[in-house]
This record gives structure tokens, C-alpha cells and sequence, in this order.
């Protein structure tokens, strides 16, 4: 079977289906290719492939970890828990192309040496999951087992930790303080656990059919590949697009001068993310490091689009308030800094002169809950308000000299306060 030659990779099968059964998914990438555990190791350790769920942690370091980390027999977590709520590509690639995303999972669990799968996911992928699992089982396609577990609808439920703690049945969706010790060593059930994005394990799904040379052959030295992204304000309505790491994000999006001036600021990452100017975010290599050199991270691939005539800072304030809401109450920083930072948002949103210390007081307060909590959850709502501040300054300005925006339209997708983790 041939390998995709352009920069569309995970949806190249699609053929215009609205899911790739297994007959379509067999006759364009054919079968998982019978290769030992120290042949998959060694491909992925060499393509680079870095984790697509936010981390970026590098793969082949993880499997290796997990596979030589302890007597007991390691499980495999399948990640498609996508709690961000502006993300959708990994919904979209457990409906679209199921079998790319099952096949990565059986490698990950040849390489570590388990036969035990679990797919972690909300509720919306489930009926397709099972009616994939149910075409695999039928045709004999595979020699580990699979199970699925739903995850609570969290912002954090994807989390390392609290994938393992709702796979476990205690504390569903919500991170574990776990110590020194990681998943890795004592996950499901005690035993070692490689928790894997689901678009990271279709990625590592096509390294086992085409080699890590083939997979480097697009992207950069230190991203190589393509990233599936969910794309909010180019269109209509957001759309998932696969685009080669290196590339721009004007060039990838097409978009020109004229419509890029509509463009406010750019939030990459999600909203443990960071904001960029319009005119960076477009034209910067699109790569993991210039996000981060730009205080800002690729994250799970979330890219939004901020138009002009929306308050970005009622915005930011709504997203605050919600990632304040999904903190699991456990650590200091989500028991008494996120509520400040939240005030602090809303009041610089709808009542700026009743913000105490001005702007300035917002990085002083990111600066009391970073690094502070046993998950990254503090320093992501740190990050997205440092670089709201930064991008938004001169807004921020105009709300302290004339008062706020008295048209406040909502645009980013927040979830309703139901949703949030009850305290
Ligand atoms: S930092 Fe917050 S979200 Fe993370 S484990 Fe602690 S309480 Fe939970």
C-alpha cells in the first residue's frame, strides 16, 4: 500500500466518507505489519513522534518506559477523553478513521508487550468505537483485547492521572496526586500504563506501515510530521484540518491580509494555552518550540481565531471562570488562587475600576499559583492569562479609561456551569 506523499496523512483514506469502515481502511493502508516489539520501538524512537494530546512528550521515550518499568504486565490507555472544549480532532478522528487510531493502540501494546487496550472516551465516539471493535473481533484483525470506558465530560478528564482514575472506577475525570511514582510505573489496576493521545497513536499506526524516514519526510528536525488541528474562526463553523508542522498558519488556513485584519489575536493551544498577536501567530513556523518561544504552547492542536467587534477580555473572563470551575478542589492553587485570578478577570471584563492594582495585578497573581499544584491544570489558566494581558493590553487600557465593552457577544465555546466538577 502506498504512503501518503503530500501533507495530509491521518485523513488521506477518507475518500469523502463520513467513516472509514475496516474494508476501506484495509484496502488503503492494509494490514498492521507483523514486526517485533524492538522493530516498533526503535521506528518511533526514530520518527520523533511527540505526544499529540498536549504534552509533547517524546513517544518513544514513554513506551520505552513504560514497557521496561515493572514485573507486572503493562495495559495501554487509548486517549480520547478530549475535555478542551474548543478541540474536537480527536472525536473527529475516532469517528472518521476508528481503525488508524485502533491499529496505533494494538502497535503501542505489541512494543510495550501487553495484549490489554483500554479506549478511554466521552460518550459521543462510543457507538462508533464498539461498532469498530465489533468489525476487528469479527474478522480476527487483532491478538490484544479491547475495552472502553467512558469518561466524564471534564476539562481534565483527559489528564494522565485522571484517565487512570476513572479507568479505575475512583475520583472519575480528576487528576491523582500520585508522588513520585507516575502511571507509568503503577497505573490501571497497579500495573504500568502507557496513556496515549488517540490522534498520537494513528500517527504511530502509519510509522509501523511506512518507517520513521517516511514520516519525517514533512515537518521539521524537532516537529516532524503533521498535526490534526480544530480551527475556530476561519469558517463558519470550526473545522478539523491536517497541516505539516513548519509551515505557517496563514499559509496553511489561507489567510491573506485582508482577512487577517479582521483577526483580533490568535489562542493557540486551547485554553491552557496562550494568545498571540494576529500578525505572529500567522506568520511564525508553525512548531512546538516558536509557540513556546512565543510564551505559548500547540497544546492539543486548538487554534481560535478572534474576531474583531468581540471583547476579548469578557471572553477571557468567561474562560477563566470555567477553568476555575473544573479544578479539582485538591491543591492550593485551585482552592484559592483560581477563584482570585477569575474575580480579578471579571472584574477587569465588567467593572475595571474595581480591579485592585490595575493589569499589573494579574501576572503578580499567575505568579502565586504556578508550579504550585500536583497537575499542570494552575499553570495553564496562569499562562492563558499572562498572554490575554499581553495581547489585550491596549484593550485592557481602554476598558480602565472609558469603562467596559457595553457589547459582549459571546464567541468562544464555554461549556455551561453544569458541566463543571462539583464541590
Ligand atoms: S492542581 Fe488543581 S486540578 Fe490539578 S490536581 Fe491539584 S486541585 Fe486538581
Amino acid at each position: 500500500m502506498t504512503a501518503p506523499t503530500g501533507p495530509t496523512r491521518l485523513l488521506d483514506a477518507s475518500g469523502g466518507a463520513d467513516v472509514v469502515g475496516l474494508d476501506a481502511h484495509l484496502a488503503r493502508w492494509g494490514a498492521l505489519p507483523d514486526v517485533s516489539p524492538k522493530v516498533l520501538l526503535d521506528a518511533v524512537d526514530r520518527s520523533g513522534l511527540r505526544g499529540h494530546g498536549g504534552a509533547w512528550f517524546p513517544v518513544g521515550t514513554k513506551w520505552r518506559a513504560v514497557a521496561g518499568s515493572g514485573r507486572s504486565k503493562p495495559v495501554v490507555v487509548a486517549n480520547g477523553a478530549e475535555g478542551e472544549p474548543a478541540s474536537g480532532k480527536d472525536r473527529y478522528l475516532l469517528h472518521h478513521s476508528p481503525h488508524l487510531v485502533l491499529d496505533g493502540a494494538a502497535a503501542a501494546a505489541r512494543a510495550i508487550g501487553t495484549d490489554r487496550v483500554i479506549v478511554h472516551v466521552t460518550a459521543g465516539p462510543v457507538a462508533g468505537v464498539h461498532a469498530a471493535l465489533a468489525e476487528r473481533a469479527r474478522r480476527r484483525v487483532d491478538t490484544c483485547s479491547f475495552e472502553v470506558v467512558v469518561a466524564p465530560d471534564r476539562f481534565l478528564s483527559g489528564q494522565e492521572s485522571a484517565a487512570v482514575a476513572t479507568v479505575n472506577g475512583r475520583n472519575p475525570g480528576i487528576p491523582t496526586f500520585v508522588g513520585i511514582r507516575s502511571v507509568r510505573d503503577q497505573g490501571v489496576a497497579g500495573r504500568p500504563t502507557l496513556v496515549q493521545n488517540v490522534e498520537t497513536l494513528a500517527h504511530a499506526a502509519l510509522i509501523a506501515r511506512y518507517g520513521p524516514e517516511w514520516f519525517r519526510s514533512v515537518g521539521t528536525a524537532d516537529s516532524p510530521g503533521t498535526a490534526l488541528l480544530t480551527v475556530t474562526g476561519r469558517w463558519e463553523a470550526p473545522r478539523i484540518v491536517e497541516v505539516p508542522y513548519g509551515t505557517t498558519l496563514g499559509k496553511a488556513l489561507g489567510i491573506d491580509a485582508g482577512a487577517a485584519a479582521g483577526i483580533q489575536a490568535v489562542l493557540l493551544g486551547g485554553y491552557g494555552g496562550g494568545w498571540l498577536p494576529t500578525s505572529t501567530a500567522l506568520t511564525m513556523p508553525f512548531t512546538e518550540e516558536s509557540a513556546r518561544g512565543h510564551g505559548s504552547s500547540l497544546g492539543a492542536g486548538v487554534v481560535v481565531l478572534l474576531p474583531t467587534g468581540v471583547c476579548p477580555l469578557a471572553e477571557a473572563a468567561r474562560v477563566v471562570r470555567y477553568l476555575e470551575g473544573e479544578g479539582a478542589g485538591q491543591c492550593g492553587p485551585c482552592v484559592n488562587g483560581l477563584d482570585v485570578l477569575a474575580t480579578s478577570m471579571e472584574h477587569l471584563a465588567y467593572r475595571p475600576r474595581s480591579l485592585r492594582g490595575g493589569v499589573a495585578a494579574l501576572p503578580t497573581l499567575c505568579g502565586l499559583v504556578e508550579g504550585r499544584g500536583a497537575c499542570h491544570h494552575p499553570d495553564g489558566v496562569a499562562r492563558f492569562v499572562r498572554t490575554a494581558v499581553d495581547a489585550f493590553g491596549d484593550h485592557a487600557a481602554l476598558h480602565l479609561s472609558r469603562g467596559p465593552c457595553q457589547t459582549t457577544r459571546p464567541f468562544l465555546s464555554v461549556p455551561a456551569p453544569a458541566a463543571s466538577v462539583a464541590r
